[in-house]
Order: C-alpha cells, then sequence, then structure tokens
C-alpha cells in the first residue's frame, strides 16, 4: 500500500492568441487535499524570467481515469504571487458573471469538434492528394470512412470514469475530425469540465502518436470547418418559447463583440458556405444551419427549451464564451 497519490495538475497558460494547456505531476501524501503550488511562468508566456513564480491554486478535482487508483487530476486558476487573479486566468472574470446572474440557473451544453493529426496530415489521410470528398464521413462507419475511433472511445470511457458530464460523441463531416458534447451545466462547471475533457483527449491520443487540434479550419478549401456549438438555456427558456427567442434576439445585439471573442482564425470558418453563416452577419432560425443561431426543431414544437449559438469555434476559451453569453443574455432580462 502506497502512502502517496499522484495529483496531475492542470492550467491553462498564456500562450497567444490562443492559450495551451500545461500540466504537471505532485506527490501528495494519502489523506491531503491537493495544497495550492507553482510553476515558472516565464516558460508559459505568464511571467518575464526576473519575477518568474506564477500560483496554482486548485479549483476542480476529480479521479485521475488514466493512472487510476487513487490519482487525481486537478484543474487550477492561474494567480500572482499576491494571490489575485493572473491577466490570463479568464475563470475568476467567468465566476463573478455567473454568481451575479446565478438567479437565472443558466445551463450549457457545448459541442467540442476536434480533428486528429498525425504528422502534418488528417488521420488516415492519404500521402498524397485527398481522400474521397466529404459525404459519407458524418457518423459514418468502416476502415474506409472512419479515423481514430480507438482514441474516441477511450476518451469516452476516460471522461464517464473521471465522472465528467460527457453527452455523447460522432464521427464529423471531413475525415478525422470528430466531436464529443458536454453538459448541460452551470456555465463555470461546463468550462472546466471542457478542459478537462481536452486534456484528456490529448493525453490519450498522445500514447497513439496521434495529436487532436482545435484549429477552426485545419484543411484549407472545400472540407468543413471545427466549431464549438454552444447550446444554453435560461430557467425562462425551459419555460417559454418567447425567452428562446428573446434570447436570440440579445445575442444579436452584441454580434461583433461575441465574434471578436469565438476564437482566433473564425473569419476563416464562418464564410457562409459549409453549415456556417458569414461571421458579417447574424440571423437566427428554427432548424436552419446557416444562421448564427439555431432554434432546434423540437424547441420550436414544445415551445421552449434551449437556442445553439452556431458560431463558437473549436478553438475558444469556454470561459470566455459562456461569460459573454450570460452577460449578454442575463443583463437584458
Ligand atoms: P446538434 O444537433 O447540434 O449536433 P448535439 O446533440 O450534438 O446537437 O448537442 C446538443 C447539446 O445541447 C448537448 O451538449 C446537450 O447537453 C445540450 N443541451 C440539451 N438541452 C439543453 C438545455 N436545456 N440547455 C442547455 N444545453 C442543452
Ligand atoms: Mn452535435
Ligand atoms: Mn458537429
Ligand atoms: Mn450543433
Amino acid at each position: 500500500m502506497s502512502s502517496h497519490f499522484k495529483a496531475e495538475y492542470i492550467w491553462i497558460d498564456g500562450a497567444v492568441p490562443t492559450a495551451k494547456l500545461r500540466s504537471k505531476t505532485k506527490i501528495v501524501e494519502k489523506g491531503q487535499t491537493p495544497p495550492i503550488w507553482g510553476f515558472d511562468g516565464s516558460s508559459t508566456n505568464q511571467a518575464a524570467g526576473h519575477q518568474s513564480d506564477c500560483v496554482l491554486k486548485p479549483v476542480f478535482t476529480c479521479p485521475d481515469p488514466i493512472r487510476g487508483g487513487d490519482d487525481l487530476l486537478v484543474l487550477c486558476e492561474v494567480l500572482l504571487p499576491d494571490m489575485t487573479p493572473h491577466p490570463s486566468n479568464t475563470r475568476a472574470p467567468l465566476v463573478e458573471v455567473a454568481n451575479k446572474y446565478a438567479s437565472h440557473e443558466m445551463w450549457f451544453g457545448i459541442e467540442q469538434e476536434y480533428t486528429f493529426f498525425e504528422g502534418i496530415r488528417p488521420l488516415g489521410w492519404p500521402d498524397n492528394g485527398f481522400p474521397a470528398p466529404q459525404f459519407g464521413y458524418y457518423c459514418g462507419v468502416g476502415a474506409d470512412e472512419v479515423f481514430g475511433r480507438g482514441i474516441v472511445e477511450d476518451h469516452m470511457d476516460a471522461c464517464l470514469m473521471a465522472g465528467l458530464k460527457i453527452a455523447g460523441i460522432n464521427a464529423e463531416v471531413m475525415p478525422a475530425q470528430w466531436e464529443f458534447q458536454v453538459g448541460p451545466l452551470g456555465p463555470v462547471e461546463v468550462s472546466d469540465q471542457l478542459w478537462m475533457m481536452r486534456w484528456l483527449l490529448y493525453r490519450i491520443a498522445e500514447d497513439q502518436g496521434v495529436s487532436a487540434t482545435l484549429s477552426p479550419k485545419p484543411v484549407k478549401g472545400d472540407w468543413n470547418g471545427a466549431g464549438a456549438h454552444t447550446n444554453f438555456s435560461t430557467k425562462a427558456m425551459r419555460e417559454s418559447y418567447a425567452a428562446c427567442e428573446k434570447a436570440a434576439q440579445s445575442l444579436g445585439e452584441e454580434h461583433a463583440l461575441h465574434i471578436a471573442n469565438y476564437g482566433t482564425g473564425i473569419e476563416e470558418r464562418l464564410t457562409g458556405k459549409h453549415e456556417t453563416c458569414s461571421f458579417k452577419e447574424y440571423k437566427y432560425g428554427v432548424s436552419d444551419r446557416g444562421a448564427s443561431v439555431r432554434i432546434p426543431w423540437q424547441v420550436a414544437v414544445d415551445k421552449k427549451g434551449y437556442i445553439e449559438d452556431r458560431r463558437p469555434c473549436a478553438n475558444i476559451d469556454p470561459y470566455v464564451v459562456t461569460r459573454l453569453i450570460t452577460n449578454t443574455v442575463c443583463s437584458r432580462l
């Protein structure tokens, strides 16, 4: 019997324009909760070399499904040495907004699309040229259409073992592109869990020599981009259709602000083709996959439910996106 366990401290770095995940391991005595820790911020674009210490504050912990046993994954916020939030820390401002509007009981479900790469090519793509044009890949089956399912299954199992609320998976329109869904959960919870699920995906694919990219347009040309459709509801929306429409209208009033924060490279993905609406316009509609915001068919029938913001890119920071949606929608109620 070991008297210790391994705690994998996971945090979000200061990489520009898109932050990345980092992690390192701390051996902790059994019975103790993982304490505050630190790291060298000069190696993560979070500090200058002469004053390099940054603080890791554990905020969300779950079982480590990779190491197993008593080992833990520990998601952290990055703080400055005076214990105030680091400028790269987008979770702290989300917590403030989530608390301010807690009475509206916001739920989010995020569809995370991503693409497997082996070296410089999408997994399973030919050495020369391209696979057959997009058609049979979405929710496909068979070795000629589906690449990387083993990793996808292992990732789904790992999320369940960790107690994370993964809602499902599917193969996407472009070969080697996949999606998992997380939620519905509150804004802070869904974002914490999405970052954890991303870390697990990278970690599991790493063992197979495969990388997963969140690039919103991983292959130029006539290939689908990768998004992070963000479904959400307030308590009122779950009870009334008028509240769903009101939320869609509110989002339109802040279109430019949202586009500016929905992932670097959004102009390449939201072209008006490939099931998107151009980033230059805002429209919402029932069942419309060419709209910025879609009201699902079932919601129009039930006259209540949730709406889907289709604009966010795969590479979003969910702390930023859930904060903006919560603020834009709830401040107008
Ligand atoms: P799509 O048809 O766009 O592919 P998905 O089934 O992939 O939709 O994802 C739908 C998401 O919506 C799921 O993550 C689910 O958890 C979420 N969701 C369902 N109901 C609600 C709700 N009332 N509020 C917020 N999110 C919801
Ligand atoms: Mn989906
Ligand atoms: Mn999808
Ligand atoms: Mn969707």
